[in-house]
């Protein structure tokens, strides 16, 4: 595997950076989590996008112009002859002093790892999965905002590992309040009464590119979608459930907190909505091979 740090390509185990990067002293950040499909990066504008918008929100100063880095990431496909796999792309705000002060840091990295990618296995997404929900609240958007893709991932590992405890794969994450903010990596739907549903982003969610497609998917089949604040009692209630992100795609949820949803399978309009996602993952992106 040939990965890109800084504009040139290191074999696997040459691949490092420095112990004095504040992206490892302090997870100081941001980062992208991005599919190619079919010889294609899905949905490549949109990531690098929010990106940008990470790296904005926290004062970070990417070395790099948006139009660079989306050759980048495609140049880092072709190195490792990608067809499909999964690209993580990172910024840390560089070398520095062993205090936080990134004043300190006087040149950002990007790195960018064009990869295999690890799926859950197929039986989870036939049956569904069971999570619960954990007692780790999600970050206060006024303390670290969880639009913020940043490095510093401990909220979300905290609640896995509760999730972990409980012997299941996700966990639900509610906010401060008590309302569904979304899950470790992904975002969370309900269907109820032939409606979609999924919190509003102020409830403290990543701008999930993934939940966003499937919200326009539904508007294209005319199914309705709202983003009404969701209580664990919504989401137990609910008919149908779902996950959505770039890595696990839309995984169907069959139990919560031992409340079996809808019918205990995934529902039709999950099925539908997961057809609908492979249709365009398949026939869209930004092509890796001219
Ligand atoms: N929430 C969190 C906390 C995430 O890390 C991710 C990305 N893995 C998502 C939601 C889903 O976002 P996307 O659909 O853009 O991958």
């Amino acid at each position: 595997m040939k990965i890109f740090i800084d504009g040139k390509y290191y074999d696997e185990r040459d691949a490092k950076i420095s112990v004095f990067d504040h992206g490892l002293l302090y997870g100081d950040g941001v980062f992208e989590g991005i599919r190619a499909y079919n010889r294609r990066v899905f949905k490549l504008k949109e990531h690098i996008d929010r990106l940008f918008y990470s790296a904005k929100a926290i004062l970070l100063e990417i070395p790099m112009s948006q139009a660079e880095i989306t050759s980048a990431v495609l140049d880092t496909c072709r190195e490792n002859k990608i067809r499909n796999g999964y690209i993580r792309l990172v910024v840390t705000r560089g070398v520095g002093t062993l205090g936080l002060n990134p004043r300190s840091c006087k040149r950002s990295s990007v790195i960018i790892i064009a990869d295999k990618i690890q799926l859950y296995p197929p039986e989870l997404y036939r049956q569904g999965m069971d999570i619960v929900t954990v007692p780790t609240t999600r970050n206060l958007h006024s303390a670290l905002n969880p639009a913020i893709k940043s490095l510093n991932y401990l909220n979300n590992i905290l609640a896995k590992i509760e999730a972990n405890n409980a012997g299941v794969e996700e966990a639900v994450m509610l906010n401060a309040e008590g309302f569904v903010a979304e899950c470790t990596g992904d975002n969370l739907f309900i269907v109820k009464n032939g409606g979609l549903f999924t919190p509003p982003l102020s409830a403290g969610a990543l701008y999930g590119i993934t939940r966003q497609t499937v919200i326009d998917l539904a508007r294209d089949t005319d199914l309705k979608v709202s983003e009404p604040n969701l209580t664990r009692y919504d989401l137990f209630c609910a008919d149908e459930c779902f996950l959505t992100g770039t890595g696990a795609e839309i995984v169907p949820v069959v139990k919560i907190d031992h409340r079996v949803i809808g019918a205990g399978k995934p529902g039709p309009i999950t099925h539908k909505l997961v057809a609908a996602y492979h249709a365009l993952t398949k026939a869209s992106g930004e092509p890796i091979y001219r």
